[in-house]
């Protein structure tokens, strides 16, 4: 079984979810009392959203690669990063580590093409919504159309996940916000929707809905333990 390196504390309420998810997987793959192999490295998240927030990502580069690289010293076999957020710099983190990076958004295009679909709604934090680094990845490798909220709706996302769901509190009137912004999305032609947030399923919980969910979190979680258990020959 490979090691695998989980770079987490993004925040720490959605890796405790990896970590749940990982051993899961295992234990149903392997059965009996088998559990995963875990480096855990798991940041304060405080330091790393005032940078955010500051627009410092030289110095979030740094911080990213110095936790990767620290994982691989101590013998991860391939790096997971907790967040969907923090893969705006996965560039930065795989060209300076000799282990494999695990992307969320590859994880996550491939079982939304599993599943046979196309056009896609993201939900997550203004960067990940906004900024290229995860919709041009979606679109350009993985050929998905991708939908967004509106600009208000992006904004109460944003201050959803960091005022609420990355402090560990889990809010009705929020959950009924987002059950309309999803359906909207859905009427206006997305045919699934990611949960592109890694806290977002404390709060979204894909039973209620009519359209597929695609939880990032599990997704990629459930990918590295398959990934942990595969033979590199
Ligand atoms: N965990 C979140 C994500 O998946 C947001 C927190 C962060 O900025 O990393 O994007």
């Amino acid at each position: 079984m490979k090691t695998i390196g989980l770079l987490g504390g993004m925040s720490w309420e959605s890796t405790l979810e990896y970590y749940r998810i990982i051993n899961r997987r295992v234990q149903r793959l392997l059965g009996g009392l088998h559990s995963a192999e875990i480096l855990l490295y798991s940041l304060d998240f405080h330091q790393i959203e005032i940078l955010q927030r500051a627009n410092e990502w030289q110095r979030l580069s740094v911080i990213m690669v110095q936790g990767a690289r620290r994982l691989q010293d101590a013998g991860a076999d391939f790096l997971v990063l907790a967040t969907n957020t923090m893969h705006k710099l996965a560039d930065d983190i795989e060209s300076n580590l000799s282990i494999p990076l695990l992307h969320i958004a590859d994880a996550t295009a491939a079982e939304i093409r599993k599943q046979g679909l196309n056009r896609i709604g993201l939900l997550g934090t203004r960067f990940t919504m906004e900024e290229d680094f995860y919709r041009g990845r979606l679109t350009g490798r993985h050929d998905l159309e991708v939908m967004l909220p509106k600009q208000e709706d992006r904004d109460l996302i944003h201050g959803v996940i960091y005022g609420e769901l990355c402090r560990g509190v889990v809010r009705g009137d929020s959950e009924r916000e987002f059950y309309r912004i999803i359906s909207e999305l859905s009427r206006a032609g997305a045919q699934g929707i990611i949960l592109g947030c890694t806290e977002l399923s404390m709060l979204v919980k894909p039973a209620g809905y009519a359209i597929p969910l695609f939880d990032t979190t599990e997704i990629h979680a459930r990918r590295a333990a398959e990934s942990a258990l595969e033979t590199s020959d």
